[in-house]
């Protein structure tokens, strides 16, 4: 393994090794920030969601492009971020998804220096918060907020998608529902309306719905809770819903019965109320578009076969506003958002090379 990936392997478990759950990024965001500082680059600043920039600049004064990677992990504080190194896999939650991406804005700057690639036009690093869970892409709204429409184009990194080139964003549509009752006594009030009942009743009516396969369109009810003990009934239960799909006209398919079935099942002593936890508008830019043409093109140049892909990313945010984005991987891996989680040692040099190229041609 040549110093150069083992110095990068280095940083990426120093990174993974700071917690950084959605909302609490802050220390993984000091870190990353004192180092675009030891590395000297220009306009290092941290913005007030704790979004980290700083700038590579260009020969010429056009437009710049935008690098990100997400700090956030799915992983409550208290985790244990122990880290295996085997011979060609390290295992450690949040090393791929997306310590190593984080790391590889740092690989990006050690390459264009070594090689001394003189940037046509100013490269903006960006390590950004909330990506994951309930972060709702804050993070990626102020980025574009702030860049807006003035930018050659956004590359998202995500440590785990090597071989991957992303042109369509998800839609995401979440939903928190609350179902309250009086509540009582499971004999002696017997027959009075129960908030879990009524919850399991709403669940199965809605995982009932059926969703078109293509474009491809998913419901998942991914938590449920309420109650306080066997005999009683139930005087509160909540659930969260995920509603995804390709297409911005399906989900909206979806979104209409759901809230409709919310809505009404509200009756006599049930209340049943939902609120909106999370949106992430869908986009898609076309795969004739010369930014997919040349991520496409230098993953090839690496021998490896570019796979157009959708997801759920922090692309969603500039896609759904019409803008250039695409998202590239670092290395390949498993286990993402588990404890299990590892990354290959092996393709990184190629995933470097893939980035490196793509970022000083665009
Ligand atoms: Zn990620």
């Amino acid at each position: 393994m040549t110093d150069f990936i083992e110095r990068l392997l280095e940083l990426a478990v120093q990174i993974q090794q700071i917690a950084s759950p959605t909302f609490e990024e802050k220390m993984r965001a000091e870190f990353v920030c004192d180092r675009f500082i030891e590395e000297g680059l220009k306009d290092v600043s941290m913005d007030s969601v704790h979004n980290v920039y700083a700038r590579l600049p260009g020969v010429r004064n056009s437009k710049p492009l935008i690098v990100s990677a997400h700090m956030d992990t799915v992983f409550p504080s208290g985790t244990s971020l122990h880290v295996t190194r085997e011979e060609d896999r390290i295992y450690g939650p949040g090393i791929g998804d997306n310590s190593i991406g984080v790391t590889a804005l740092f690989g990006l700057i050690w390459m264009l220096r070594e090689r001394k690639i003189q940037l046509q036009n100013d490269v903006w690093v960006v390590a950004n918060v909330c990506e994951e869970g309930l972060g709702d892409l804050r993070g990626m709204k102020a980025v574009v907020d702030r860049f807006g429409e003035n930018v050659k184009a956004y590359l998202v990194i995500e440590g785990l998608s090597l071989g991957h080139v992303y042109n369509r964003a998800i839609g995401v549509k979440r939903y928190r529902v609350t179902i309250k009752t009086a509540g009582g006594h499971s004999w002696s009030d017997y027959g009075q309306p129960s908030a879990v009942h009524e919850a399991a009743k709403l669940v199965t009516q809605i995982a009932s719905l059926s969703v078109p396969a293509i474009p491809r369109t998913t419901l998942n009810v991914g938590k449920i809770c309420g109650g306080t003990g066997i005999n009683v009934l139930a005087s509160e239960a909540a659930f969260e819903l995920d509603l995804r799909s390709e297409s911005p006209e399906a989900l909206n398919g979806l979104v209409r019965p759901v809230e409709g079935m919310i809505r009404s099942a509200n009756k006599k002593g049930v209340k049943m109320e939902f609120e909106v936890i999370g949106q992430r508008p869908a986009g898609e830019i076309a795969p004739t578009h010369p930014l997919i043409r040349l991520a496409e093109e230098c993953l090839r140049e690496q021998g490896i076969k570019a796979e157009l892909t959708s997801g759920s990313t922090d692309a969603n945010i500039p896609l759904s506003r019409g803008l250039p984005s695409t998202v590239l991987g670092v290395t390949t891996g498993s286990g993402a958002h588990t404890v299990h989680e590892y990354i290959e040692v092996g393709p990184v040099e190629k995933g470097m090379e893939q980035l490196v190229r793509f970022v000083s041609r665009v």
